[in-house]
């Protein structure tokens, strides 16, 4: 079970339309695959990510650092080669003024993520068994709800309802809501609409990523007191994440952070200081599975339960393999998301509101090669 091979590969896609969240507009669906070669023959090959502007870099840490750092261990180390990789000095060219340049280590994070993610995948293969019995196997389905509600040049007022109904016909019973983007008073509207369509029991809950200051924060939470949402997710902007979001979760409404942490550090600080109620820590970018199943191991003696943000093909395991895991989130939209279709031999089923975790080895998605070969790019 030693190690032979590392190599991250990159992959650009453009999208055919435009999404706008609350604070940011999304034009590609970027991604990596990364391939762990072992001795016995077995592959452990996974994609994972959404990142543009730091995407090269993530694979030159793994190309040229990570992989010589592991050739040759055993692969069933993952905590002795997670802790190599965060050891690790890496070099990004980058001479900025001092050395707290967040990029820096956001760049070291997700390649410590492809390559641990992609360890656990090949790990998996070798004992021939899924990941999330390997965590734990908490549970073997979980509630799937999905991404939308986004900002659409030219989208027709009854977009909103023809969206939720779709969902529903898929099986899928929740829904984030992009809200953030309109006046306060414009998103509880939508959020009430939704809701009247969809019903009490369906999952809803808002994403503001980070687009509010307290204040309106604080508004839309009372004004959608009576409406059941299971969460806000980031409803605060980027400078007041701990005091300010503390302050909103007082209003009642669970409040959801994390996507936007690169390591358990971050998310300490925020359940000690008493600003989450649900972390959705991303693990293609907060150090891969290892560090993911200690943040939701930190999460559970504070009450604290896991989401994930987006990658359903990892965090479903890591949902299911958890006590605390909630609910995992895909884009049921190919258009929004079309490597999550074109990727994947096959997608996870889903049916009544869960998806079910495969029963194949490792991450059980086997990945396509002619999609890989499509989308490929010289690392640049
Ligand atoms: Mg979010």
């Amino acid at each position: 079970m030693k190690i032979k091979h590392i190599e991250a590969i990159p992959l650009v896609r453009k999208l055919e339309d435009v999404f706008k969240g609350g604070t940011y507009v999304i034009t590609s669906r970027n991604t990596i695959v990364t391939r762990v070669e072992l001795d016995n023959g077995i592959v452990g090959e996974v994609f994972g990510g959404d990142e543009e502007q730091y995407q090269m870099d993530v694979c030159r840490v793994v190309n040229q650092t990570f992989a010589p750092l592991l050739a040759g261990t055993d692969v069933r180390d993952v905590e002795a080669h997670w802790q190599r990789m965060w050891d690790a000095v890496i070099d990004l060219g980058n001479r900025s003024i001092h050395m707290l340049d967040l990029a820096k280590h956001c760049a070291k994070t997700q390649a410590i993520a492809a390559v641990d993610i992609a360890l656990w995948d090949a790990l998996g293969k070798s004992l021939n068994q899924p990941v999330y019995k390997l965590l734990g196997g908490f549970r073997d389905k979980v509630p799937v709800i999905a991404i939308g509600g986004y900002v659409m040049d030219g989208a027709k007022a009854a977009a909103l309802e023809t969206e939720v109904q779709h969902y529903l016909d898929q099986g899928i019973h929740g829904m984030k809501l992009k809200v953030g983007r309109h006046t306060v008073e414009e998103d509880l509207a939508r959020t009430r609409r939704v809701r009247k369509l969809a019903g009490p029991k369906f999952h809803l809950c808002t994403d503001a990523n980070q687009a509010w200051t307290v204040e309106e924060a604080l508004r839309f939470a009372r004004g959608a007191a009576d409406l059941n949402l299971a969460w806000l997710e980031e409803p605060v902007r980027w400078y007041d994440q701990i005091e300010g979001n503390a302050r909103v979760r007082t209003a009642g409404i669970p409040v959801n952070l994390g996507q936007g942490e690169i390591s358990r550090f971050g998310c300490k600080d925020l359940i000690l200081r008493g600003a989450v109620d649900i972390l959705n820590v991303d693990v293609t970018i907060a150090g891969g599975v290892t560090e993911w199943r200690r943040i939701a191991g930190m999460g559970a003696s504070f009450g604290v339960n896991m989401a994930h943000h987006e990658e359903p093909q990892v965090a479903l395991h890591l949902l299911a393999g958890v006590s605390n895991g909630i609910c995992v989130e895909i884009f049921p939209n190919y258009s929004r998301d079309p490597m999550w279709f074109d990727l994947p031999e096959k997608q996870p089923a889903i049916k009544d509101g869960f998806m079910h975790l495969p029963e194949g080895p490792g991450f059980g998605l086997p990945l396509r090669a002619d999609t890989i070969s499509k989308y490929r790019v010289a690392v640049a």
